[in-house]
Protein backbone atom coordinates (compact mmCIF):
# COMPACT_ATOMS: atom_id res chain seq x y z
CA UNK A 1 0.00 0.00 0.00
CA UNK A 2 1.22 3.66 -0.89
CA UNK A 3 2.16 5.62 1.85
CA UNK A 4 -0.02 9.06 1.87
CA UNK A 5 0.19 12.19 3.10
CA UNK A 6 -2.18 11.74 6.34
CA UNK A 7 -5.13 13.97 6.89
CA UNK A 8 -7.23 13.85 10.14
CA UNK A 9 -10.45 13.96 10.12
CA UNK A 10 -10.69 17.66 11.82
CA UNK A 11 -7.95 20.11 12.07
CA UNK A 12 -9.26 22.90 14.69
CA UNK A 13 -5.66 24.41 14.54
CA UNK A 14 -5.66 25.16 11.20
CA UNK A 15 -8.45 27.57 11.99
CA UNK A 16 -7.46 28.75 15.51
CA UNK A 17 -3.61 29.69 14.38
CA UNK A 18 -4.78 33.06 12.74
CA UNK A 19 -7.24 33.99 15.44
CA UNK A 20 -4.89 32.91 18.52
CA UNK A 21 -3.69 36.43 19.76
CA UNK A 22 -7.38 37.81 19.35
CA UNK A 23 -8.74 34.83 20.85
CA UNK A 24 -6.33 34.88 23.74
CA UNK A 25 -6.66 38.57 24.45
CA UNK A 26 -10.83 38.00 24.31
CA UNK A 27 -10.01 35.02 27.27
CA UNK A 28 -7.70 37.74 28.75
CA UNK A 29 -10.49 39.91 29.20
CA UNK A 30 -12.83 37.46 31.21
CA UNK A 31 -10.15 36.65 33.39
CA UNK A 32 -9.54 40.01 34.47
CA UNK A 33 -13.29 40.94 34.71
CA UNK A 34 -13.47 37.54 37.12
CA UNK A 35 -17.02 37.28 35.42
CA UNK A 36 -17.47 34.23 34.82
CA UNK A 37 -21.44 33.12 34.28
CA UNK A 38 -23.90 34.96 32.07
CA UNK A 39 -23.18 38.61 32.04
CA UNK A 40 -21.77 41.09 29.81
CA UNK A 41 -19.98 38.44 27.43
CA UNK A 42 -22.76 36.74 27.10
CA UNK A 43 -25.56 39.42 26.86
CA UNK A 44 -23.07 40.93 23.98
CA UNK A 45 -22.72 37.23 22.62
CA UNK A 46 -26.70 37.48 22.23
CA UNK A 47 -27.31 40.38 20.78
CA UNK A 48 -24.31 39.86 17.63
CA UNK A 49 -26.55 36.56 16.97
CA UNK A 50 -29.47 38.06 17.03
CA UNK A 51 -27.85 40.33 14.34
CA UNK A 52 -26.37 37.89 12.33
CA UNK A 53 -29.16 35.37 12.19
CA UNK A 54 -31.85 37.54 11.93
CA UNK A 55 -33.95 36.69 15.08
CA UNK A 56 -36.01 38.52 17.81
CA UNK A 57 -34.36 36.41 20.40
CA UNK A 58 -31.36 34.39 20.75
CA UNK A 59 -31.17 32.32 24.30
CA UNK A 60 -27.69 30.77 24.89
CA UNK A 61 -27.01 27.77 26.34
CA UNK A 62 -24.67 25.45 28.43
CA UNK A 63 -24.70 23.16 25.19
CA UNK A 64 -26.62 21.89 22.15
CA UNK A 65 -28.33 19.18 24.10
CA UNK A 66 -29.38 21.60 26.74
CA UNK A 67 -30.95 23.74 24.31
CA UNK A 68 -33.21 21.12 23.19
CA UNK A 69 -33.81 19.71 26.37
CA UNK A 70 -34.71 23.39 28.01
CA UNK A 71 -37.00 23.90 24.99
CA UNK A 72 -39.10 20.95 25.37
CA UNK A 73 -39.23 21.87 29.39
CA UNK A 74 -40.41 25.74 27.84
CA UNK A 75 -43.26 23.62 25.64
CA UNK A 76 -44.55 22.11 28.81
CA UNK A 77 -43.60 18.86 27.16
CA UNK A 78 -43.62 15.82 29.53
CA UNK A 79 -45.33 12.23 30.72
CA UNK A 80 -48.27 11.06 28.23
CA UNK A 81 -46.90 13.38 25.18
CA UNK A 82 -45.63 11.72 21.72
CA UNK A 83 -42.60 13.60 20.23
CA UNK A 84 -42.05 12.95 16.72
CA UNK A 85 -38.49 12.63 15.42
CA UNK A 86 -36.88 11.02 12.98
CA UNK A 87 -34.77 7.21 13.60
CA UNK A 88 -31.33 8.53 12.32
CA UNK A 89 -29.78 11.05 14.07
CA UNK A 90 -27.42 12.12 16.93
CA UNK A 91 -28.18 10.65 20.01
CA UNK A 92 -29.22 13.94 21.90
CA UNK A 93 -32.40 14.90 19.90
CA UNK A 94 -33.96 11.39 20.83
CA UNK A 95 -32.63 11.38 24.06
CA UNK A 96 -33.80 14.89 25.44
CA UNK A 97 -37.14 13.98 24.37
CA UNK A 98 -37.36 11.09 26.50
CA UNK A 99 -35.67 12.53 29.33
CA UNK A 100 -38.53 15.45 29.92
CA UNK A 101 -40.26 12.36 30.33
CA UNK A 102 -42.03 12.26 26.89
CA UNK A 103 -42.19 9.54 24.19
CA UNK A 104 -39.97 9.54 21.13
CA UNK A 105 -42.29 8.72 17.99
CA UNK A 106 -39.38 7.58 15.37
CA UNK A 107 -39.88 8.25 11.92
CA UNK A 108 -38.19 7.03 8.67
CA UNK A 109 -35.74 9.49 6.74
CA UNK A 110 -35.34 10.28 2.93
CA UNK A 111 -32.34 8.42 1.36
CA UNK A 112 -31.71 11.08 -0.73
CA UNK A 113 -30.99 13.47 2.11
CA UNK A 114 -31.00 11.67 5.36
CA UNK A 115 -33.33 13.94 6.85
CA UNK A 116 -36.57 13.53 8.50
CA UNK A 117 -40.13 12.35 5.62
CA UNK A 118 -42.70 14.44 5.85
CA UNK A 119 -45.31 12.06 4.91
CA UNK A 120 -43.74 9.73 7.63
CA UNK A 121 -44.35 12.94 10.06
CA UNK A 122 -47.70 13.75 9.05
CA UNK A 123 -49.05 9.97 9.34
CA UNK A 124 -47.24 10.02 13.04
CA UNK A 125 -49.17 12.89 14.23
CA UNK A 126 -52.01 11.72 17.12
CA UNK A 127 -54.02 13.73 19.18
CA UNK A 128 -50.82 12.58 22.02
CA UNK A 129 -48.23 14.65 19.67
CA UNK A 130 -46.82 17.60 21.44
CA UNK A 131 -44.09 18.57 19.25
CA UNK A 132 -42.36 17.67 15.89
CA UNK A 133 -38.39 17.65 15.83
CA UNK A 134 -36.54 17.55 12.71
CA UNK A 135 -32.99 17.55 12.48
CA UNK A 136 -30.82 19.65 9.48
CA UNK A 137 -28.49 16.55 9.70
CA UNK A 138 -25.04 17.38 8.15
CA UNK A 139 -25.84 20.82 7.64
CA UNK A 140 -28.37 20.49 4.90
CA UNK A 141 -31.86 21.67 6.06
CA UNK A 142 -34.45 19.04 6.42
CA UNK A 143 -37.84 20.02 4.43
CA UNK A 144 -39.10 22.68 6.81
CA UNK A 145 -41.62 24.23 4.10
CA UNK A 146 -43.84 20.88 4.47
CA UNK A 147 -43.06 20.30 7.76
CA UNK A 148 -44.40 24.15 8.73
CA UNK A 149 -47.56 22.81 6.56
CA UNK A 150 -48.19 20.19 8.84
CA UNK A 151 -47.73 22.43 11.64
CA UNK A 152 -50.58 24.67 10.68
CA UNK A 153 -52.70 22.09 9.95
CA UNK A 154 -52.19 19.85 13.09
CA UNK A 155 -51.17 22.71 15.53
CA UNK A 156 -48.28 21.20 16.87
CA UNK A 157 -45.14 23.00 16.84
CA UNK A 158 -41.73 22.34 15.07
CA UNK A 159 -38.45 22.66 16.87
CA UNK A 160 -35.54 22.52 15.10
CA UNK A 161 -32.73 20.59 15.90
CA UNK A 162 -30.57 22.97 13.74
CA UNK A 163 -26.76 21.57 15.83
CA UNK A 164 -25.43 20.95 12.70
CA UNK A 165 -26.50 23.45 10.26
CA UNK A 166 -25.96 27.17 11.65
CA UNK A 167 -25.62 29.01 8.07
CA UNK A 168 -28.17 26.58 5.95
CA UNK A 169 -30.72 28.08 4.40
CA UNK A 170 -34.10 26.97 2.62
CA UNK A 171 -35.00 29.19 -0.34
CA UNK A 172 -33.24 31.81 1.28
CA UNK A 173 -34.64 31.10 4.96
CA UNK A 174 -32.37 29.93 7.81
CA UNK A 175 -31.98 27.04 9.82
CA UNK A 176 -33.14 27.64 12.84
CA UNK A 177 -35.51 30.92 12.77
CA UNK A 178 -38.64 28.93 10.68
CA UNK A 179 -40.03 27.19 13.68
CA UNK A 180 -41.12 27.68 17.31
CA UNK A 181 -37.55 27.32 18.25
CA UNK A 182 -34.29 26.68 17.05
CA UNK A 183 -31.13 24.17 19.05
CA UNK A 184 -27.54 25.29 17.92
CA UNK A 185 -24.53 23.51 19.27
CA UNK A 186 -20.89 25.45 19.43
CA UNK A 187 -19.64 21.91 19.83
CA UNK A 188 -15.81 22.28 19.17
CA UNK A 189 -16.55 20.52 15.71
CA UNK A 190 -19.96 22.16 15.04
CA UNK A 191 -19.09 24.69 12.38
CA UNK A 192 -18.90 27.76 14.63
CA UNK A 193 -17.46 25.76 17.71
CA UNK A 194 -16.53 27.36 20.87
CA UNK A 195 -13.39 26.05 23.63
CA UNK A 196 -15.90 23.74 25.18
CA UNK A 197 -19.67 23.08 25.61
CA UNK A 198 -21.86 25.94 24.59
CA UNK A 199 -25.22 25.79 22.93
CA UNK A 200 -27.99 28.01 21.83
CA UNK A 201 -31.70 28.63 21.33
CA UNK A 202 -33.23 30.90 18.39
CA UNK A 203 -36.68 31.79 18.49
CA UNK A 204 -39.59 35.01 17.43
CA UNK A 205 -41.42 34.54 20.51
CA UNK A 206 -40.88 36.87 23.22
CA UNK A 207 -42.43 34.25 25.80
CA UNK A 208 -40.90 31.60 24.91
CA UNK A 209 -37.77 33.46 25.02
CA UNK A 210 -38.29 34.34 28.89
CA UNK A 211 -39.27 31.00 29.57
CA UNK A 212 -36.12 29.74 28.44
CA UNK A 213 -33.69 32.44 30.45
CA UNK A 214 -35.65 31.56 33.96
CA UNK A 215 -35.34 27.55 32.68
CA UNK A 216 -31.40 28.06 32.29
CA UNK A 217 -31.32 29.45 35.99
CA UNK A 218 -33.03 26.88 37.61
CA UNK A 219 -36.09 29.02 36.85
CA UNK A 220 -35.76 31.86 39.67
CA UNK A 221 -36.88 35.05 38.89
CA UNK A 222 -35.93 37.14 41.23
CA UNK A 223 -32.82 35.28 42.09
CA UNK A 224 -34.01 32.70 45.22
CA UNK A 225 -37.38 32.69 44.02
CA UNK A 226 -38.47 29.75 41.84
CA UNK A 227 -40.95 30.17 39.48
CA UNK A 228 -40.27 26.82 37.69
CA UNK A 229 -38.00 24.13 38.16
CA UNK A 230 -35.48 24.51 35.65
CA UNK A 231 -32.10 23.30 35.77
CA UNK A 232 -28.29 24.71 35.40
CA UNK A 233 -28.18 25.41 31.48
CA UNK A 234 -26.39 28.70 31.44
CA UNK A 235 -23.28 29.72 28.90
CA UNK A 236 -20.21 30.62 30.14
CA UNK A 237 -18.42 34.01 29.22
CA UNK A 238 -14.96 32.37 28.66
CA UNK A 239 -17.39 30.47 25.85
CA UNK A 240 -19.20 33.77 25.09
CA UNK A 241 -15.75 35.67 24.22
CA UNK A 242 -14.76 32.94 22.14
CA UNK A 243 -17.63 32.99 20.11
CA UNK A 244 -17.57 36.48 19.67
CA UNK A 245 -14.13 36.65 17.92
CA UNK A 246 -15.22 33.73 16.01
CA UNK A 247 -18.53 34.60 15.01
CA UNK A 248 -17.32 37.44 12.55
CA UNK A 249 -15.55 34.79 10.29
CA UNK A 250 -18.66 32.28 9.85
CA UNK A 251 -19.64 33.08 6.94
CA UNK A 252 -16.50 32.59 5.34
CA UNK A 253 -15.90 30.41 7.07
CA UNK A 254 -19.26 28.18 5.21
CA UNK A 255 -18.19 29.39 1.98
CA UNK A 256 -14.60 27.63 2.07
CA UNK A 257 -16.59 24.81 3.41
CA UNK A 258 -18.80 24.54 0.37
CA UNK A 259 -16.18 25.04 -1.95
CA UNK A 260 -14.33 21.95 -0.48
CA UNK A 261 -17.00 19.96 -0.53
CA UNK A 262 -17.61 21.19 -4.08
CA UNK A 263 -13.69 20.08 -4.90
CA UNK A 264 -14.41 16.62 -3.72
CA UNK A 265 -17.46 16.29 -5.81
CA UNK A 266 -15.13 17.15 -9.21
CA UNK A 267 -12.34 15.04 -7.49
CA UNK A 268 -14.56 11.91 -7.02
CA UNK A 269 -16.38 12.46 -10.76
CA UNK A 270 -12.41 13.41 -12.19
CA UNK A 271 -11.45 9.86 -10.72
CA UNK A 272 -14.63 7.83 -12.03
CA UNK A 273 -15.78 7.01 -8.21
CA UNK A 274 -19.04 7.76 -8.80
CA UNK A 275 -20.50 4.56 -9.52
CA UNK A 276 -19.40 2.89 -6.42
CA UNK A 277 -19.44 6.11 -4.24
CA UNK A 278 -22.78 8.39 -4.12
CA UNK A 279 -22.27 12.30 -2.89
CA UNK A 280 -23.54 14.26 -0.91
CA UNK A 281 -26.66 16.18 -2.65
CA UNK A 282 -27.46 19.77 -1.84
CA UNK A 283 -30.97 20.19 -3.06
CA UNK A 284 -31.38 23.06 -5.89
CA UNK A 285 -32.42 26.22 -3.49
CA UNK A 286 -30.85 24.77 -0.37
CA UNK A 287 -27.97 26.13 1.08
CA UNK A 288 -25.95 23.40 2.62
CA UNK A 289 -23.18 24.03 4.93
CA UNK A 290 -21.37 20.75 4.87
CA UNK A 291 -20.24 20.57 8.79
CA UNK A 292 -19.91 16.79 7.84
CA UNK A 293 -19.29 15.68 4.11
CA UNK A 294 -21.39 12.30 3.80
CA UNK A 295 -20.57 9.91 1.33
CA UNK A 296 -22.48 6.09 1.06
CA UNK A 297 -19.76 3.54 0.19
CA UNK A 298 -20.48 -0.10 -0.03
CA UNK A 299 -18.64 -2.56 2.28
CA UNK A 300 -18.32 0.50 3.99
CA UNK A 301 -16.65 -0.66 7.47
CA UNK A 302 -14.34 -2.40 4.96
CA UNK A 303 -13.68 0.83 3.35
CA UNK A 304 -13.00 2.65 6.64
CA UNK A 305 -10.61 0.32 7.94
CA UNK A 306 -8.59 0.48 4.37
CA UNK A 307 -8.51 4.19 4.66
CA UNK A 308 -7.44 4.30 8.19
CA UNK A 309 -4.45 2.42 6.92
CA UNK A 310 -3.90 4.83 4.46
CA UNK A 311 -3.57 7.54 7.30
CA UNK A 312 -7.30 9.07 6.07
CA UNK A 313 -9.62 10.22 9.27
CA UNK A 314 -12.88 9.20 9.10
CA UNK A 315 -16.15 9.20 11.05
CA UNK A 316 -19.80 7.22 10.63
CA UNK A 317 -22.34 9.63 12.02
CA UNK A 318 -24.12 7.59 13.23
CA UNK A 319 -24.07 3.60 13.30
CA UNK A 320 -27.20 2.81 15.61
CA UNK A 321 -30.03 4.33 14.24
CA UNK A 322 -32.67 5.00 17.30
CA UNK A 323 -35.01 3.05 16.97
CA UNK A 324 -32.42 -0.24 17.58
CA UNK A 325 -30.36 1.39 20.56
CA UNK A 326 -30.48 -0.43 23.49
CA UNK A 327 -32.05 2.31 25.74
CA UNK A 328 -34.92 2.87 23.39
CA UNK A 329 -35.53 -0.98 23.75
CA UNK A 330 -38.86 -0.43 25.58
CA UNK A 331 -40.42 1.93 22.20
CA UNK A 332 -41.01 -1.76 20.85
CA UNK A 333 -39.25 -1.43 17.18
CA UNK A 334 -37.70 -3.97 15.53
CA UNK A 335 -34.75 -4.11 12.98
CA UNK A 336 -36.66 -3.78 9.38
CA UNK A 337 -39.08 -0.79 11.25
CA UNK A 338 -36.76 2.16 9.21
CA UNK A 339 -35.29 0.50 6.29
CA UNK A 340 -33.62 3.77 5.35
CA UNK A 341 -32.35 4.69 8.50
CA UNK A 342 -31.04 1.51 9.08
CA UNK A 343 -29.81 1.40 5.58
CA UNK A 344 -27.97 5.10 5.65
CA UNK A 345 -26.63 3.84 9.30
CA UNK A 346 -24.32 0.76 7.74
CA UNK A 347 -23.71 2.29 4.41
CA UNK A 348 -22.59 6.52 5.27
CA UNK A 349 -18.89 7.48 6.02
CA UNK A 350 -17.95 10.90 6.81
CA UNK A 351 -14.81 12.25 5.15
CA UNK A 352 -12.42 15.25 6.27
CA UNK A 353 -13.78 18.44 6.10
CA UNK A 354 -13.09 21.88 6.64
CA UNK A 355 -12.29 25.17 5.16
CA UNK A 356 -8.58 24.91 5.18
CA UNK A 357 -8.41 21.72 3.83
CA UNK A 358 -5.50 21.43 1.30
CA UNK A 359 -5.98 20.46 -2.67
CA UNK A 360 -3.62 17.73 -2.15
CA UNK A 361 -4.82 16.53 1.30
CA UNK A 362 -8.18 16.20 -0.40
CA UNK A 363 -6.33 14.32 -3.33
CA UNK A 364 -5.12 11.93 -0.74
CA UNK A 365 -8.57 11.43 0.59
CA UNK A 366 -10.02 10.35 -2.55
CA UNK A 367 -7.31 8.62 -3.49
CA UNK A 368 -7.57 6.50 -0.88
CA UNK A 369 -11.12 5.76 -0.91
CA UNK A 370 -10.50 4.43 -4.11
CA UNK A 371 -7.48 2.08 -3.37
CA UNK A 372 -10.14 1.01 -0.82
CA UNK A 373 -12.60 0.36 -2.78
CA UNK A 374 -10.64 -1.37 -5.57
CA UNK A 375 -8.76 -3.56 -2.46
C1 LIG B 1 -24.01 18.19 18.26
C2 LIG B 1 -25.46 17.83 18.18
C3 LIG B 1 -26.33 17.92 19.28
C4 LIG B 1 -25.87 18.21 20.68
O1 LIG B 1 -25.04 19.26 20.85
P1 LIG B 1 -24.02 19.29 22.09
O2 LIG B 1 -23.57 20.71 22.10
O3 LIG B 1 -22.93 18.32 21.79
O4 LIG B 1 -24.78 18.93 23.32
C5 LIG B 1 -27.66 17.66 19.08
N1 LIG B 1 -28.14 17.30 17.89
C6 LIG B 1 -27.35 17.15 16.81
C7 LIG B 1 -27.94 16.76 15.51
C8 LIG B 1 -25.98 17.40 16.93
O5 LIG B 1 -25.19 17.24 15.86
Amino acid sequence: MKTRLAVPLLDLEAQYRPLRDELLGAITRVCDSQRFILGPEVDALERALERAMGVSHAVTMSSGTDAILATLMALGIGPGDEVITPSFSFFATAGCIARVGATPRLVEIDPATFNVDPASVRAAVTPRTKAIVPVHLYGQMADMEALLEIARETGVPVIEDACQAIGAEQHGRAAGTLGAAGCFSFFPSKNLGAFGDAGLVTTNDSALAHELKLLRNHGAEPKYFHKRIGGNFRMDALQAAVLRVKLPHLDDWTEARRATALRYDELFLAEGLQQNVALPREIPGYRHIFNQYVVRVPQRDRVRASMTDQGIGTEIYYPVPFHLQECFASLGHARGDFPHAEDAAATTLALPIYGELTFEQQHAVVAALGEALSA
